[in-house]
């Protein structure tokens, strides 16, 4: 038995049957470097993926950080300890003014829950307001606003989902509409079954739904609304934060809107487990005085290390400009493409996020989902991690670490059209 199939033989045994797992041929990491993952024989695999090592795998200075805070204390945020001020000092920095409070979570489900039951506190109300097919966690009430979860269907009673701006399918017009017209006629519903609007929540790279290049002027017309309903505006920052989008250190910020509650994760701490509910202090301290919220593992000493060390990597090494200017040039590369591969139908994303849908062709734009998956299959046995996102998982996800250079981009276009030149039959998986 080689080694692959030795820990698959391992994980079956205690995991799930249908566990999630990347790839007909599963990848079996030893190490990890910058942008680069390495197997058991030092092969190198280039990550155009994973966004959670957003300045480089296994980063010397957040190393150091970790490593050092873990040596001298590790504790929790009822002891008084530096590091966890000195990181939620200078994250605050990075949001407008009056959002001044922060609380600190281990996950982007934990943050998007706690921001739930803050606007429930701040409204009064239970009525959420999603974009079909989003994601937004793994908890209880998080999977009941993640339609993705459930094949694009909203069952829990007190959500409702709007139309994704389907930037492919949709002109910008239609998008404003459904998005106007949509919301008032979501919050009447939901008020008319009993359920007073709480809050609107919004990924606004609409990862989930494919990553959607969208008119930078619907979501004031959407935030004008919500406003008038008495809910609150919670942006979802946990794909689009720290430099993701390019232009902006958070994805909301290309649209003209003020979240009443914004919450991050992922590439916080650098593959560390943290997340934080960012808000005003009159709703945050609201919900404070009434609930006794405490995380245990929550703005611990060594994830805030890490995520204090993450945050001066990103300001220091100018990463925002790395993720503008190598996403552009990588948007540009994978749009050249579009000349030689029919199956391309809309290359679309903003700074290291970009999207390309694949299509039976540029007639029909209908979703190839089987020659997305062989497309995917076979860049990694081109030693290139990517990943699939959309409702029909026909959209390449390319989401690199944020120190991803136009070297890395050249590698990744110059495998990306060797692959789309095979025969892109399916692979037959691996058992
Ligand atoms: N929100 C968004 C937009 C996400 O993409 C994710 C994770 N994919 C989450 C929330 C949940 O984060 P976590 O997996 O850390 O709980």
């Amino acid at each position: 038995m080689n080694d692959v199939t030795k820990i698959l033989t391992r994980r079956r045994r205690v995991f799930a049957d249908n566990a999630l797992l990347f790839y007909d041929d599963p990848v079996y990491f030893t190490h990890a470097e910058g942008v680069w993952m390495y197997d058991a024989n030092d092969t190198p695999y280039l990550d155009a993926y994973n966004n959670t090592a957003s300045v480089g795998h296994c980063n010397v200075e957040v190393v150091d950080a970790i490593t050092r805070q873990a040596s001298r204390l590790n504790s929790h945020t009822r002891y008084l300890y530096d590091a966890v001020f000195d990181y939620a000092e200078e994250l605050l920095m990075e949001f407008p003014d009056d959002l001044s409070k922060i609380t600190f979570t281990c996950t982007g489900s934990e943050a998007n829950e706690l921001a739930m039951r803050i606007a429930k506190e701040s409204t009064g109300g239970d009525g959420f307001i999603v974009v079909g097919n989003a994601y937004h966690g793994c908890s209880n009430a998080t999977a009941d606003i993640s339609p993705y979860d459930s094949d694009g269907i909203v069952t829990a009673p007190n959500v409702r989902a709007l139309q994704p701006p389907n930037s492919y399918l949709l002109s910008n017009a239609e998008i404003e509409r459904n998005f106007t017209d949509g919301l008032r006629q979501c919050i009447q519903d939901l008020e008319d079954n009993g359920h007073k609007f709480a809050a609107f929540i919004i990924d606004t790279t609409l990862e989930a739904n494919g990553i959607f290049s969208v008119p930078t002027t619907y979501l004031s017309k959407t935030q004008e609304i919500i406003r008038e309903a008495g809910g609150l505006f919670i942006a979802d920052e946990v794909q689009g934060g720290f430099g993701r989008m390019g232009d902006t250190m958070w994805s909301f910020e290309r649209h003209d809107v003020t979240p009443d509650l914004i919450t991050v994760g992922k590439p916080m701490a650098n593959g560390l487990p943290m997340g934080a509910v960012i808000g005003t202090a009159n709703v945050i301290n609201q919900f404070f005085r009434k609930h006794r919220y405490f995380n245990t593992f929550g703005g611990n000493a060594v994830c805030a290390a890490a995520g204090l060390a993450t945050l001066r990597v990103i300001q220091r090494e100018r990463l925002l400009d790395n993720s503008r200017s190598v996403g552009k040039y990588l948007f540009d590369k994978c749009s050249k493409l579009m000349e030689k591969h029919e199956v391309i139908g809309h290359v679309r994303g903003a700074g290291l996020f970009v999207g390309i849908e694949i299509v039976e062709d540029r007639d029909s734009k209908k979703p190839a989902p089987v020659i997305a998956t062989t497309v995917m299959n076979n860049l990694r046995h081109h030693n290139v991690l990517t990943g699939l996102a959309g409702q029909f998982d026909n959209v390449l996800k390319i989401r690199p670490p944020l120190i991803f250079d136009k070297a890395n981009a050249d590698q990744f276009s110059d495998i990306l059209n060797l692959v789309l030149s095979l025969d892109l039959k399916p692979i037959v998986p691996r058992t």
